[in-house]
Order: C-alpha cells, then sequence, then structure tokens
C-alpha cells in the first residue's frame, strides 16, 4: 500500500517510493527495538500490529513522537534496556548535547558521534559532486551560529587556532550577522583563502550575509569543491546571493540533531531520502491547503545502538517529487523540495496555508530586497521588515504589496518596514515567516475535519 493511503480512505495519487529487503529489515529492527526495550514507547505497544504484518503498515498504526515526548522522557527513555548510560557518558562513549531551536525549548539528547558521522557519510552518496570528492578527513569551514555549533565569544575576537577543531574550521565567533564588521567578514574571506576547504557548510541566511559583503567590496572567495546549506531552509534570496560568489555546487542538506541527515538534494536539484539511515513516513495535507503532494514528516533513525527515534515529527512540510529523479536515484522518498516549517507557516485571507517556501517565492520577487522577516500579525494583515543595500524603498514597497497580494489574497493589508539589517532570533535562527497566532497542523491534514 502506497504512503499516505489507509484502509477505507480513498487512494492518493502518491508516487510510491521503492525500498530494497535490507531497508525493511533495517525499519523492523528500529521499531521492534523501541517497542520492546526503549522506555518511552512502552505506551506504544498496544498499537502494534504484529510481526507478521507489513512493516510500513506497522509503522502507519503507531503515534507520532513530538518534541514534548522528547523533553518528557529525555534523555534516559529513547536508550534501550539493558545499556548504560551513566557508564558510557563516563568512558566518553556518548555525550549529552542540547538541541537549541528557535521555536521551543531545549531537549537533552544522547548524541553518538560515530551514528552521526555514518548518517552525514552516507548523505554524500546523495550527490555526485559529494560522492566523487572523497569526504570524511576533508578541511571543512563552517558559517552559523556560534550558539549551534563552533565557538562563540560575547567580547573579543578568536584567532583562527581558536576556532578550529579536528578538520573544521569556524568562521565566526559572532552570533548576530547584524553586528559583522567589514573587518569581521574580510577576516572570515581571507581565511577561507589559508584553510582551502573542501566544503563550506553553512547556514544560508550567514551566508548570504558574507557573499554580500564580498560582491559589494567585489572580494574574490576561495572556492571549495561544495557548499553544502543546513541549519535552516534557505531563501531564494539568499540562493541567489550565494550562488553568485561560489560557482561551485550549492547543495541543500536536511536533518536535525534528533534526526541526523535526513534528506540531501541531488545534481538535478531534488531532495532524496537518506535510506541507509532513516525511514521516513509522510503524511499528506488536506487538498485545500495544498496536498496531497504536501505534507509533514515523520522520521525514524536507523543504527543508533543509544536512542531509538521513531516517527519523529520534524515540524517541517515538504513536496514530493511526481515524477523519478532524472539523475536516477529512486530508493525512499524524493522531494522537490522542503516547504519549511509549520511553525513559520501563515494563512491566506480565505484560510488556505501559506508555506514559508510560497511566501519566500512572493518576496523573492521583488526586486532589491537582502533580508526580510514576515511576520502575520492578524488573519488580513501582514508585517514586513526589510533590509535593501541597494533598492529604492518606495519602489520596493509598492512591488512587495503586488505580490504578497497575489499569494495572500487583495484584502490583506501589508505593512512594510524598511530596516538596516535584521538579526537571528536569540542570535541562534532567522525566522524568515510567521504568524502570531497559532496554526496546528492537525487541522492541515488530509482527513481533519
Ligand atoms: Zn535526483
Amino acid at each position: 500500500m502506497p504512503l499516505g493511503t489507509k484502509k477505507g480512505m480513498t487512494l492518493l495519487p502518491i508516487p510510491a517510493p521503492t525500498y530494497m529487503p535490507e531497508y525493511r529489515t533495517s525499519a523492523k529492527i528500529a521499531l521492534e527495538t523501541a517497542l520492546s526495550s526503549a522506555p518511552a514507547y512502552r505506551t506504544w505497544r498496544r498499537y502494534d500490529r504484529g510481526p507478521s504484518a507489513d512493516i510500513f503498515e506497522r509503522y502507519q498504526a503507531m503515534p507520532v513522537l513530538t518534541k514534548a515526548d522528547l523533553r518528557e522522557h529525555q534523555p534516559a527513555g529513547f536508550v534501550p534496556e539493558g545499556r548504560d548510560l551513566a557508564s558510557a557518558l563516563a568512558r566518553g562513549e556518548v555525550e549529552l548535547v542540547k538541541t537549541s531551536g528557535s521555536t521551543s525549548d531545549a531537549v537533552t539528547n544522547v548524541w553518538c558521534q560515530g551514528w552521526w558521522d555514518a548518517s552525514e557519510s552516507s548523505s554524500w552518496k546523495l550527490h555526485a559532486a559529494t560522492a566523487a570528492a572523497r569526504l570524511g578527513d576533508h578541511r571543512e569551514a563552517i558559517l552559523s551560529s556560534p550558539r549551534c555549533v563552533g565557538f562563540a565569544s560575547d567580547v573579543g575576537y578568536l584567532s583562527m587556532e581558536q576556532r578550529t577543531l579536528w578538520h573544521y574550521l569556524f568562521l565566526n565567533e559572532k552570533a548576530d550577522p547584524a553586528e559583522w564588521s567589514a573587518t569581521l567578514c574580510d577576516r572570515m574571506i581571507e581565511e577561507l583563502g589559508r584553510f582551502e576547504p573542501a566544503v563550506i557548510e553553512a547556514n544560508p541566511s550567514f551566508l548570504s550575509v558574507l557573499c554580500r559583503h564580498a560582491i559589494k567590496r567585489e572580494r574574490q572567495v576561495f572556492q571549495p569543491a561544495v557548499v553544502t546549506l543546513t541549519y535552516e531552509n534557505p531563501s531564494l534570496i539568499h540562493l541567489r546571493h550565494i550562488r553568485s560568489v561560489f560557482h561551485c555546487p550549492v547543495i541543500g542538506s536536511y536533518g536535525a540533531t534528533e534526526s541526523g541527515y535526513v534528506f540531501m538534494q541531488c545534481e538535478a536539484g531534488r531532495l532524496h531520502q537518506n535510506v541507509e539511515q532513516c525511514h521516513v513516513d509522510f503524511q499528506p495535507l488536506a487538498p485545500r491547503h495544498g496536498g496531497p503532494m504536501l505534507g509533514r514528516i515523520l522520521v525514524t533513525t536507523f543504527h543508533n545502538p543509544w536512542r531509538s527515534l521513531i516517527r519523529f515529527d520534524m515540524g517541517d512540510l515538504v513536496r514530493l517529487a511526481a515524477e523519478p529523479c532524472p539523475c536516477g536515484r529512486h530508493q525512499g522518498l524524493t522531494l522537490v523540495g522542503i516547504e519549511g516549517r509549520i511553525a513559520n507557516a501563515t494563512l491566506s485571507s480565505a484560510g488556505r496555508l501559506v508555506t514559508q517556501r510560497e511566501a519566500d517565492a512572493a518576496i523573492a520577487e521583488v526586486d532589491g530586497i537582502d533580508q526580510y522577516e514576515l511576520v502575520q500579525t492578524g488573519a488580513a494583515t501582514l508585517s514586513l521588515r526589510y533590509a535593501s543595500d541597494t533598492g529604492d524603498p518606495a519602489a520596493i514597497e509598492i512591488e512587495l504589496r503586488a505580490s504578497l497580494q497575489r499569494c495572500y489574497g487583495s484584502s490583506v493589508k501589508i505593512i512594510p518596514g524598511h530596516v538596516q539589517a535584521l538579526s537571528p532570533v536569540r542570535g541562534v535562527k532567522y525566522r524568515l515567516t510567521r504568524a502570531e497566532f497559532e496554526i496546528d497542523v492537525h487541522d492541515l491534514l488530509a482527513g481533519s475535519p
């Protein structure tokens, strides 16, 4: 039975993914290990259809794991019984890592570096450039919030040596790109030239700021084999800045601290599931909100001896590809793209879901906007703060109103505000779009009243 269907429901035109026999085995082991031995899933056992049922039907019969569940059972409830977490922590085999999201409270995760490295390494097979680059102990420069990864310093600056760990160089110690000086941006460009990384891994909002500096000052920037974008869903505006500086493949990589690497963009621009490391359940949205090709995803991880994660709601919406990808990869789900977080969703004046990707496309049509933050303050009111290096605010705002009204409805009131620069939420991540009222995903899903 294709994903996204249930007995008694109308079959939806969702392409059925293909899976190898070893995938089914990994999916079975992950589910049975969690149900039999991870305390957090004890109450899930009653939903199991049993070992003779199809493994994907067994998955679909299970509840959804939420961030609230992670908080409630953190971290020991997800460790399979018989494993001694205290000893493993003392030996340094695992660590406890807190995730610091932009929209909800922190969760403590058991972090197993070997599992993470395996997840990253298998994701590299999903793009020809990363598959060919012999990655592993390559030099990699990272540009993201130092409150997420790397070394933060709120007072002085840190030397290149102080920001280097193993084969990684963390380019910045300052969490707010709005406060990056021209000297700091020049230092990052100069360090890229000295370090010569094979890979630049970046938060696209942060890299976009550095690229705007390079464009404005006409700086030459070292070209790695690839740029991978992660931490946030990139805006088309970010991609424009990044692609005008970096001429190598710029690859979207999707995952999370909890899930590892889940999807990676191939050379044809689609995103493929990291089938060696995870299972993904897709739940379509109702047609009036863009379903059935648009939906949310629930991720199950494979091969993590220290943490059972089953059907974890990533909080993101994705769009399935209707056709096989021209790159030839066919296992697991293939996506046209990540549509953005449910927490960043907004609604049209008619009450239809507008994803971050859809709002972003409308804003990116307007010439001259370099950064923005769209907040839906009421059912028919949008406030948009934006930064522009070169544009004329009067011309921008005329175009902006027209473009956003095409997307949200002609009765929607647009309140623009020109600012010098925008800062990430709590110095961690930018939120490009959001509503000030709650949008419950259960109201968007297919089958909702
Ligand atoms: Zn492909």
